[in-house]
Parts: structure tokens; C-alpha cells; sequence
């Protein structure tokens, strides 16, 4: 059979889709076996390359979900991009995991007051309103951790605000920790502004910005 959400081959009865995460129902078996017969018909029409093919599935009221969400993309039977959907497993499985598991054990380090390990009592005697600062940003970092696992949840079961809230979550991110340096700067008068740090803000803009763009191509594949 093949998955009616994104045209995966899959074997028969298959009860989760490993290439998109879609949970499979016994309705999906039906629509996903019908695909697969079309698919078997027309292979030779299938071009080598993979990245493009020319979508081969008729329209068919009958096939659910998947006329759907792919039939108007084919009209005309003109050639239409496959959405690989590889980023959108690795941001839901791996990625959001792990910055989720990180901003909840650094928050905490930051709520305990141990930002900076064995040295943190000397900065703190050093820079009292530190000690505030990073207390309030582990808050901060423990919840936008637990945001984090939120979005993962609804990515992973395919809700529409999930491609929404990955955006949101990312702007959160970049802009807590945007305050969170400028008044560490006035806290302590030093210039934390390296070069370092400018590019990875460059770099979080640009991740935003690919996220959403990869994420709106796609939205076909988020309506639950
Ligand atoms: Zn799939």
C-alpha cells in the first residue's frame, strides 16, 4: 500500500507512516491500497528522477483524505513537487526533543543559581543583580522548554497550529534570550555583543524564515 497523506510505499496494513507519522486507520489501508493499484499501472510513466514526478494519482472521490489533500494540486496533470517531509522529522522528532530537554536542564541550573557551575558564586557576589536576572531567565527557559514538547506534540500529530506554533516558538526563544543578554549587559557593563553571538542571531532569523517557508508548502499535511 502506499500512505494516502504522502504517497510513501509502506507494507500492507502498515500502522504508522515512518516517512510523514501519520497513524494509520483501516480506512487509510483502504484508500492507501487503492493508491498503490493506480501507482502499480502507471509506473512506467515514472520518471528516474525523484525530486519531481508528474502526479499519477486520477482523481477519485473515493480516495478520501487523499484526493483531498493531493488531487488539486493535479488538475492538469501538470508535473507537481513531491513534498519530502525528512526536515519536518527530524524538527519533530529529534530537534524539538532535544532543545526541550536542554532549556528544561539549563533552566534549571539558571533557577538554582549555578549559570556558570563552580564559578557562579563568585559572579554572583560580583554582579548581585545577576543572580535576578538568571533566576527569572530559568523560569523563562523551563517554560519555553515545555512549549517546546507542546509543539513537538502537535507537529507529531499533525494539527494545524502546529507549523504555526513551531514559528512562535522560535520567536520566543530568540527574543528571551535577546532580553536576556541586553540587561545582562547593562547588569554587569561588559559588551557581550561578539561576533559569535551576531551570527547566531543571523542564524535563528534565517532558520525562521527557511521553517516557514518549508512549513507553508506544506500545509496540506496539517489539518488536524
Ligand atoms: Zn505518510
Amino acid at each position: 500500500m502506499r500512505c494516502p497523506y504522502c504517497g510513501q510505499r509502506l507494507p500492507d496494513r502498515a500502522g504508522k507512516c515512518p516517512s510523514c507519522g501519520h497513524v494509520l486507520t483501516p480506512a487509510d489501508w483502504e484508500a492507501g491500497e487503492k493508491l498503490e493499484t493506480k501507482e502499480e499501472i502507471r509506473e512506467p510513466e515514472r520518471p528516474a528522477d525523484g525530486g519531481f514526478q508528474r502526479e499519477q494519482r486520477a482523481q477519485d472521490p473515493s480516495d478520501g483524505r487523499f484526493a483531498r489533500t493531493q488531487a488539486s494540486h493535479s488538475a492538469a496533470g501538470q508535473a507537481v513537487p513531491r513534498m519530502g517531509m525528512k526536515w519536518y522529522w527530524f524538527v519533530s522528532r529529534i530537534s524539538l526533543l532535544l532543545s526541550a530537554v536542554n532549556n528544561i536542564v539549563v533552566g534549571t541550573q539558571y533557577v538554582m543559581g549555578q549559570a556558570l557551575g563552580t564559578q557562579s558564586a563568585d559572579y554572583y557576589g560580583k554582579y548581585p543583580a545577576m543572580n535576578v536576572l538568571d533566576r527569572i531567565y530559568g523560569i523563562v527557559m523551563i517554560l519555553v522548554g515545555m512549549y517546546a514538547f507542546v509543539v513537538r506534540t502537535r507537529l507529531i500529530r499533525r494539527k494545524a497550529s502546529g507549523p504555526s506554533s513551531l514559528i512562535r516558538l522560535y520567536v520566543i526563544s530568540l527574543v528571551s534570550s535577546g532580553i536576556y543578554i541586553a540587561v545582562a549587559m547593562l547588569a554587569t557593563g561588559t559588551n557581550l555583543l561578539t561576533w559569535d553571538l551576531i551570527l547566531s542571531v543571523g542564524i535563528s532569523l534565517l532558520m525562521i524564515l527557511i521553517n516557514r517557508i518549508y512549513f507553508d508548502k506544506r500545509k496540506q499535511y496539517f489539518q488536524n
